[in-house]
């Protein structure tokens, strides 16, 4: 008898208890609305801000209602207006060309290389056929590239970096964290990523303008002065009647419960990294599956794993996908004809008329990927790489036997 795997890839790991019962201390006070505060008390999500800001070493922070409005908030932060090309990752989430998307700009996607990061030649190329001047930059499933590399080449071009780094937090760069390169950076608090809080999201920036800007967008109500995270009046005063409210806030019940887990991120990106090390150990050298490079100045959170199948026939790749979810292991495939699960890739976003990409392409077809949440341990980690293993080279057997 083959071995089965019995655990869940979309269960995370319940809310602790400390957080738990600061959720309860909000609701028995009452007083949700992010402002909502008395004399004693900055409220929840003012001291989120702060303590998020200093986890990165950044000035400024907003906290809103998701990831996905970070990044629509960032752009408008950034001054991009309708009809503005925005640079951005082939391979990336729906969410990212739909910010983009939702302010009428338009998304021109640059090249996703072997590594899962952005081509930089082809960067370049892009920068200089459509005029743009913002990328925003998508650590997808946390990959990084060379970001002295990509800076020196938007520098070169006053292109202005925003980072996506819905999947990269708790990582790093040449030492600095993810989200500290760019001019700012946005994250996300959904149940899926690495804080939980159903649905939510971060923007922060060194830049005092540009933060001023996005705490009025987010829906500030005039009452700045209650961010802690946030430039003095000074900066808000010369800009206050330029900037549309557009409501999207943080709440401090979600903000309760993401603090205590703020705390405790070093230590499951800890956990993480052993889940992540695991499979990559048991996948070594199985025969027609590649493992990705990851960037050498890159510190990853191995919250997912990829790997590739490269040149496999589309048929070939559903039969592993099959063969393991009859054992399973749930695998996702990036270059399926139709968009699936989470899997949609650029050519299925339609409306941003998509180009031909000819190296994404190539890499999506035989691109496969997996959740590790931290309900698994390092032993259901190990069975996981077994069970692809057994099943990747079986096929692979079969098709070259
Ligand atoms: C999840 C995600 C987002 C957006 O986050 P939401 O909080 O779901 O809006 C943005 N970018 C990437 C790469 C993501 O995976």
């Amino acid at each position: 008898m083959s071995e089965t795997f019995k655990g869940s890839f979309t269960q995370q790991e319940p809310i602790s208890e400390v957080a738990i019962e600061a959720a309860v201390k909000v609701l028995r006070h009452g007083r949700l609305h992010r402002y909502n505060v008395v004399a004693d008390d900055a409220g929840e999500v003012a001291q989120l801000e702060q303590e998020f800001a200093a986890f990165l070493g950044v000035k400024y922070c907003v906290a809103v209602a998701s990831g996905g409005y970070a990044l629509a908030c960032a752009l408008r932060a950034h001054g991009v207006k309708p009809g503005d090309p925005v640079l951005t990752n082939a391979f990336t989430l729906a969410p990212v060309p739909g910010a983009i998307a939702s302010l009428g700009a338009v998304p021109v996607f640059v090249e996703t290389n072997a590594a899962l990061t952005l081509d930089l030649d082809h960067l370049q190329a892009q920068i200089l056929a459509s005029g743009a001047k913002i990328l925003m930059l998508s650590h997808m499933r946390g990959h990084q590239p060379d970001m002295d590399r990509v800076l020196t080449i938007c520098a070169a071009h006053q292109v202005q970096v925003i980072e996506d780094c819905a999947h990269t937090m708790g990582g790093s760069w040449g030492g600095k964290p993810a989200g500290t390169h760019g001019l700012s950076s946005c994250f996300s608090t959904q149940t899926y990523k690495h804080l939980n809080s159903g649905e939510g999201g971060f923007f922060v920036t060194d830049d005092a303008d540009i933060a001023a800007r996005a705490v009025l967008l987010s829906g500030s109500y005039m009452l700045f002065d209650r961010h802690i995270a946030a430039p003095g009046p000074q900066d808000f005063a010369p800009i206050t009647g330029d900037i549309p409210n557009i409501s999207g806030r943080m709440d401090n019940l979600r903000a309760a419960i993401l603090r205590p887990q703020l705390s405790d991120l070093p230590a499951q990106v800890a956990r993480w990294a052993a889940l992540h090390d695991a499979v990559t150990q048991g996948l070594k050298d199985t025969p027609g599956l590649t493992l990705i490079n990851a960037d050498p100045g890159a510190v990853r959170v191995g919250s997912s794993f990829q790997f590739l199948l490269s040149d496999w026939t589309p048929d070939n790749v559903q039969a592993v996908i099959a063969r393991c979810g009859t054992r399973g292991v749930e695998l996702k495939w990036f270059g399926a004809d139709i968009a699936h699960g989470y899997t949609s890739r650029y050519e299925h976003w339609a409306y941003a008329k998509p180009p031909h990409l000819p190296l994404s392409d190539k890499v999506l077809a035989g691109l496969v990927d997996m959740r590790l949440p931290l309900t698994f341990s390092p032993r259901d980690a190990q069975q996981i790489a077994r069970i692809i293993r057994a099943e990747v080279s079986a096929v692979f057997q079969q098709a070259s036997g």
